[in-house]
Formats: structure tokens, C-alpha cells, sequence
């Protein structure tokens, strides 16, 4: 009898166990992008409470690193030249870690481009908008406006200021990387162990999924689509590209984007696009950023600084060029 009833216990726990596992998923549009987070769970209320709750936190992090009047961003913005702006821990933390890059990047990722991503038109982006080309003179005045060197911390204070009136510092390079990063630690205390974030093409994988393999990942092709430059097989890992083809205009056959380069005050001409690979979203981001505008020639000193994998794609009279680092090859797909 006894052994009758060890065996049943033994079942049911077996039976438990074996409880299918799902990927739930959930999209909403946050950060002017699309926002997917996917878990791989066998409780399917409780993946959608922890999606629910993970969503308002992306909520916060938009409103407070966003282009809305009232996110303390804007209010460093609006005492620039004026005074320093007490803020949270999170924002300092941020911008210091800006700042950090920007020296690592040799000044090519420089968060003080708010300036130019004012006058060039792509603050408030949409593709039916009527882009105007700034004048020369304008570009040069908004130059004198950019510098990371110009942005003071107080550690001791939490304080930020920007030393000249009408500097403007823009985390859009990199907020979106910290925002898969603060995803990443709400779903781990959740004890999911595997899961995807994907918020507009910057993604984090953790684990496998549902069938307990890597996570495949495409990454696109620049000028297509409809076709992938690669299929790559990822675990652990964040995919972040920065590249000319999502937001742009054309004047005259020529494309003007978003990613400024700080020392000429124009979008950056020759490099289509910049994916990094690496442990940590934040610093993905910004990478991709700053090494789309350094090019593929100064990749290594990044290297000496970072530990990180790159596909870089440039363009050379119509011609498209890749680059890719010699570790890439452990993560392509092989099958
Ligand atoms: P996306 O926002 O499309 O994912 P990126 O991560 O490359 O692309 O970020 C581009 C944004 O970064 C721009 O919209 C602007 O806000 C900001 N930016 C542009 N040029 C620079 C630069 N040189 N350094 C830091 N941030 C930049
Ligand atoms: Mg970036």
C-alpha cells in the first residue's frame, strides 16, 4: 500500500513537472518604437501579471528620459547656462555613464547633440513630416552647443549642468539600451530564466526558448527588408544595431539621418549600419551610436576598452561593404 501511494506522489510530481512550457508574449508602443517582451513560462497568469507590471516600468523610464516637458531631462535642458539640476540617482547614473563613452569613443558618442537633433527636425520624427535642411550658419551655431566636456556632475549634490544657455543633452542613444537593461532585472527577480526582449529591433536574450534551444535572431539586411545579413544563435546576450535606414529624409538624393556626428554637426555619411553584441544593453546601445560614427577604421581602439562583437555595414558608391569581428562566427546560426 505504501509503495502504492510513493508511486502516485511520484507520478503527480512527475506529471507537474512535465507541465508544458509557453512563450508569452506582449507588445505595446513605448519609446517611439514597438516594444515586445517574451517569457518562456508554464504559468500563464502569472507571465502575464509580471509583463503587465515589467511594461509600467518602461512606462516610467520613457516619461522620465523622453522629450515630454515634465522628465527631468528637460529640466537639465531648461537651466542649461542657468544653474545645476538636482536629479535621481538613475539619471546621474546614466549621464555619467554617457560620459564615460564619450571618452572611451574619442567624443563620437556625445549626448549634448539635443542641439541638433532640434534643428535638423528628428525631436519629434515622423515619416510624413517636412524635413527643412538646416543652413550652415545655424549648424555651426548649434556646434558651438555640443560637448560633453560642457556637462558638470556634483557626485555629492546628484547634480547636473550643462555650462551653456541653450545646450540640450538628448539620451536617445542610449535610454532605450538602459530600458532593456532595468526589463532584464525585473523579469530575473520574477525568476524568469528565460525570455526575450525585443523594443525596436535592440534586443536581450536570456536562456532558451521553448523548445530549449538558443534564441535565433535575425539581423536585417540595411537596404532590404525583406532579407537578413545574418541568422545568429544567442543566449545571455544583447543585439543592438544603430543604423540610416529607419529614420530619415532625402533632399536632392541625399540622405540626411539621425546619428550626428559632434564634430561636424551633420548626420554621419559612409556607414549604413552599426550592430553590436554585448553582455550589457546600455553599453550596446551607445556603442552602436558612437561606433556608427567613428567607422569601421577605429572599431579596434573601442575594442581596447570594450569587450564586445560588431557586424558593420558601410556604403561606398553604392557599393555595400561588410565588416564583422572575428567572433561573430561562434554565434552564427549552423543549420
Ligand atoms: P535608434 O534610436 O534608432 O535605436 P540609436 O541608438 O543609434 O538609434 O540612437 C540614435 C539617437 O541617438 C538619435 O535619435 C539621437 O537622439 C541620439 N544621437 C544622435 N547622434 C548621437 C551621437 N553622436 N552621440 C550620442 N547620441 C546621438
Ligand atoms: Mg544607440
Amino acid at each position: 500500500m505504501k509503495k502504492q501511494v510513493f508511486l502516485f506522489l511520484f507520478l503527480l510530481v512527475f506529471l507537474f513537472s512535465c507541465k508544458k512550457q509557453q512563450e508569452y508574449s506582449e507588445t505595446r508602443f513605448l519609446m517611439d518604437t514597438i516594444c515586445e517582451i517574451k517569457v518562456v513560462s508554464d504559468n500563464e497568469k502569472f507571465a502575464k501579471k509580471v509583463l503587465d507590471e515589467t511594461f509600467k516600468e518602461v512606462e516610467r523610464i520613457d516619461k522620465v528620459f523622453g522629450y515630454s516637458k515634465d522628465s527631468e531631462v528637460e529640466k537639465i535642458n531648461s537651466f542649461s547656462g542657468v544653474k545645476p539640476v538636482v536629479v535621481s540617482s538613475e539619471v546621474f547614473s546614466l549621464i555619467k555613464k554617457s560620459i564615460e563613452i564619450s571618452e572611451n569613443t574619442d567624443g563620437a558618442f556625445d549626448i549634448t547633440v539635443g542641439v541638433l537633433s532640434d534643428i535638423w527636425g528628428f525631436k519629434k520624427f515622423s515619416q510624413e513630416k517636412n524635413f527643412v535642411l538646416p543652413k550652415k550658419e545655424e549648424i555651426k551655431k548649434a556646434l558651438s552647443l555640443v560637448g560633453y566636456k560642457n556637462i558638470k556632475l556634483d557626485e555629492k549634490k546628484q547634480s547636473v549642468f550643462l555650462t551653456k544657455r541653450r545646450m540640450e543633452i538628448d539620451l536617445g542613444g542610449i535610454a532605450k539600451g538602459y530600458s532593456i537593461m532595468r526589463t532584464k532585472e525585473i523579469l530575473e527577480k520574477n525568476n524568469f530564466r528565460n525570455f526575450l526582449i525585443n523594443f525596436g529591433g535592440d534586443i536581450y536574450v536570456k536562456g532558451k526558448n521553448k523548445d530549449g534551444k538558443p534564441w535565433k535572431v535575425a539581423v536585417q539586411h540595411p537596404r532590404n527588408k525583406n532579407e537578413f545579413l545574418t541568422i545568429l544563435n544567442l543566449t545571455d546576450i544583447s543585439i543592438v544595431t544603430s543604423g540610416d535606414y529607419e529614420r530619415y529624409f532625402v533632399v536632392d538624393g541625399e540622405r540626411y539621418h539621425h546619428i550626428f556626428d559632434p564634430k561636424t554637426g551633420y548626420p554621419k555619411n559612409g556607414i549604413v549600419s552599426v550592430t553590436i553584441l554585448h553582455s550589457d544593453s546600455t553599453i550596446a546601445d551607445a556603442l552602436s551610436t558612437g561606433i556608427f560614427v567613428l567607422g569601421e577604421k577605429k572599431v579596434r581602439d573601442v575594442l581596447k576598452k570594450y569587450n564586445f562583437e560588431y557586424i558593420i555595414v558601410k556604403e561606398e558608391n553604392g557599393v555595400l561593404k561588410t565588416f564583422v569581428s572575428p567572433g561573430l562566427k561562434n554565434f552564427v546560426k549552423s543549420e
